[in-house]
């Protein structure tokens, strides 16, 4: 979500909207290929994570425990996994194989993106939400000016990030609307582990829902019960509404009259 690159070398990216276009390749017979498989920054989403522990046979909390570290989002305290390098000589991603990505239906947002880069922010003037792309040009990267030429928007089909960013859509609008808060304000910490857990830990979520008075708490269907009982997507789309309702007071789960006392709800992130 933000800028995926951490290098020296980067040129200055151009800002640019979904219409903007550039000129682009990358096969596998390119001298610089696998390059940008190391030494990368790459920030994990709620929806690269379901994916990439699902392809390994993970649990979220194994996966998040093997391969990522805490990093935080862009001008807030609000914390996101980031994939931990090896720690060779040349800091290789851990799915980088010999012949290249290992994991590569289920890559992250990141790597899709490449060499696009894209963050977020809040236009305090207009009260409006945007979503920003940058191209980036690091000197190890050969593709640039190869190949075709793409949109942004046309990028993003090609690169199957649409059903990515629409699982992440709940998770982006919650960091926009942190960031609409302003740098002065102080998140506690119980939120921001219940932001942790209910936007990258879903199996331990799911648990959470299921071994505490959650479901005495919140007025959540059968269907939709027994919906989360098995899929991690309608996990995380509980788990967003559970934070839109705990974090801003949203009314997006109903809270059962008689118990609605929401302290009784121990949050082990
Ligand atoms: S996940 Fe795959 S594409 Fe992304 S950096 Fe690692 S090896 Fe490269
Ligand atoms: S450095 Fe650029 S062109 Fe080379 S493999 Fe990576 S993305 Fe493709």
């Amino acid at each position: 979500m933000v800028i995926s690159k951490d290098k020296k070398d980067i040129v200055v990216p151009t800002r640019m909207n979904l219409d903007s276009t550039f000129t682009f390749a990358c096969e596998k017979d390119i001298a610089c290929f696998m390059r940008c498989c190391k030494d990368a920054h790459i920030i994990l989403t709620p929806c690269d994570i379901i994916r990439m522990k699902q392809k390994m046979e993970l649990s979220s909390d194994e996966f998040l425990y093997i391969y990522t570290t805490l990093g935080h989002i862009e001008k807030t305290e609000l914390p996101v996994p980031v994939l931990k390098m090896r720690e060779d000589e040349k800091k290789s991603c851990p799915f980088l194989g010999e012949s290249g990505c290992t994991i590569y239906d289920d890559r992250p947002s990141t790597c899709r993106y490449y060499p696009i880069g894209f963050g977020m922010f809040h236009d305090q003037d207009s009260s409006a939400d945007h979503l920003l792309f940058a191209l980036i040009k690091e000197g190890q990267c050969l593709g640039h000016g190869l190949g075709k030429e793409y949109t942004i928007k046309e990028w993003r089909i090609d690169q199957g990030l649409i059903p990515y960013d629409e699982v992440n859509a709940s998770w982006t609008e919650l960091i926009l609307r942190r960031k609409s808060l302003g740098p002065f304000t102080k998140i506690p910490d119980k939120s921001l582990q219940m932001f942790f857990l209910g936007s990258y830990n879903v199996d331990r979520f799911r648990r959470f829902v299921f071994d505490s008075p959650f479901l005495k708490i919140y007025d959540i269907p059968d269907e939709r019960i027994e919906k989360i009982s098995k899929d991690d997507r309608a996990t995380l789309e509980l788990a967003n509404d559970w934070l839109k309702t705990t974090l801003f007071g949203d009314k997006t789960l109903e809270v059962i009259e008689q118990i609605a006392d929401t302290n009784e709800l121990e949050v082990d992130a």
